[in-house]
């Protein structure tokens, strides 16, 4: 007799929302198959290669047999220097590379560890929506329960927080904010920084900011770090990564920065789950770290003459645009007589168009997709051309 493992999935992971996103990989792939050439512009992940100076560091280091063995798990030192060095240079922040600093495998394995730390059974974790997943995804995982903070365009695509009832803020421990904001493309102001820390103080909730974006905006207009307010480190940390500043999404490397009490939480979750990250990684980054910004500057290029294409051809179809101070995406209102799914169906079906429908990051993104500038120009003006056959 054969017998057979009744496999169940613990609640936990029963109880993950429904993955949005599913219905439209079906459909890209199907589009594929049908021999559409496909223009995908739903991906967030740089089509540009990693800069070479940063590939070259990783070529001599993997020959080093000192990084074959166990990473420290905190990060290497000269690492964790490196990461307070880029701190100064580029937002003026001091930090101890000792107490106020921790190498993440990617920012995502810190944003979704860190509820893990700090939030008991039943215990409120703001989030913002529209918004990336994995803050109530990790919420969940830890137990918790995560209230949204819609994210509405007549507000700047900032949290209104006058409309988060008192009772909440009381049973909040942990509140998510990101800007430059995927999915909307927007910076935020000193001034909602300095609203966010009031808040942090007067109900005692730890506050996570990702910043992944921080390096790709436009017009010269750079945004903060959320470090650089006055009382900013006594409330919380910020999430940084290199793989959107510096074309390194496969390679797996980002830190947190910050409160060291806060550092010290996190830390203690990684040193029971991971065992850091590859030396040689870590190597090549702190040579990333120390590049010069021309480096920087050259795709920032890139994506600004992306953005003013993309912006101007689809704003001239009469399309309703977020014009993005940030980001590689552009946020866009779904004309009348769709929704986030139907559009970005349309899209796919008429003109071999790939957007990103809004309600998969969230309720409120409803009524919005989002296309990624993660394409060349030459490709957009052919997307430009066939959409406008299809509006
Ligand atoms: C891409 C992204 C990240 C993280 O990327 P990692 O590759 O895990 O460092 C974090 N937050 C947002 C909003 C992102 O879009």
């Amino acid at each position: 007799m054969k017998s057979m493992l009744s496999v169940e999935l613990a609640d936990r992971v029963k109880n993950l929302p429904p993955y949005l996103f599913a219905a439209i990989d079906r459909m890209k792939q199907e589009a594929i198959a049908r021999g559409v050439d496909l223009i995908d512009l739903s991906i967030g992940d740089p089509d540009i290669p990693t800069p070479k100076r940063i590939v070259d560091a990783m070529k001599r280091a993997v020959e080093n047999p000192a990084h074959h063995r166990y990473p420290s798990y905190e990060g290497m030192l000269s690492y964790r220097e490196a990461v307070v060095r880029w701190y100064r240079r580029r937002f003026n922040v001091t930090l101890d590379p000792k107490t106020e600093v921790l190498s993440l495998i990617g920012s995502k394995e810190g944003i979704g560890h860190i509820p893990l730390a700090f939030i008991n059974p039943c215990d409120v974790v703001l989030v913002p929506s529209p918004g990336y997943p994995v803050y109530p995804v990790g919420t969940l995982l830890a137990g918790g329960e995560s209230c949204i903070m819609p994210l509405r365009e007549e507000n700047g695509f900032l949290p209104d927080f006058k409309a988060i009832p008192e009772d909440t803020f009381m049973k909040a421990k942990l509140m998510f904010i990101n800007y430059p904001n995927n999915p909307t493309s927007v910076t935020a102001p000193r001034k909602f920084y300095d609203e966010v820390i009031n808040i942090a103080l007067k109900y005692n909730i730890i506050v996570c900011h990702d910043a992944a974006y921080s390096e790709i905006y436009y017009d010269d207009e750079r945004p903060m770090s959320f470090l650089e307010i006055e009382g900013a480190k006594d409330v919380g940390i910020e999430f940084h990564s290199l793989s959107k500043t510096y074309n390194m999404t496969g390679w797996r490397i980002g830190f947190a920065v910050g409160n060291k009490d806060v550092i010290a939480g996190l830390g203690k979750i990684k040193t029971n789950l991971d065992s850091g990250v590859f030396q040689a990684i870590q190597e090549a980054s702190i040579v990333a770290l120390d590049i010069e910004d021309d480096v920087l500057s050259g795709i920032r290029r890139i994506y600004q003459e992306r953005r003013d294409f993309l912006y101007n051809g689809l704003k001239e179809l009469g399309l309703h645009l977020i014009k993005p101070k940030a980001t590689f995406y552009l946020w866009t209102k779904v004309p009348s007589g769709f929704d986030s799914s139907s559009f970005v169906a349309h899209l796919l079906d008429r003109a071999g168009v790939l957007a990103t429908p809004g309600n998969g990051f969230g309720a409120p993104g409803e009524g919005y997709v989002r296309f990624a500038l993660t394409v060349p120009v030459q490709r957009m003006r052919e997307a430009v051309n066939r959409i406008k056959n299809v509006l």
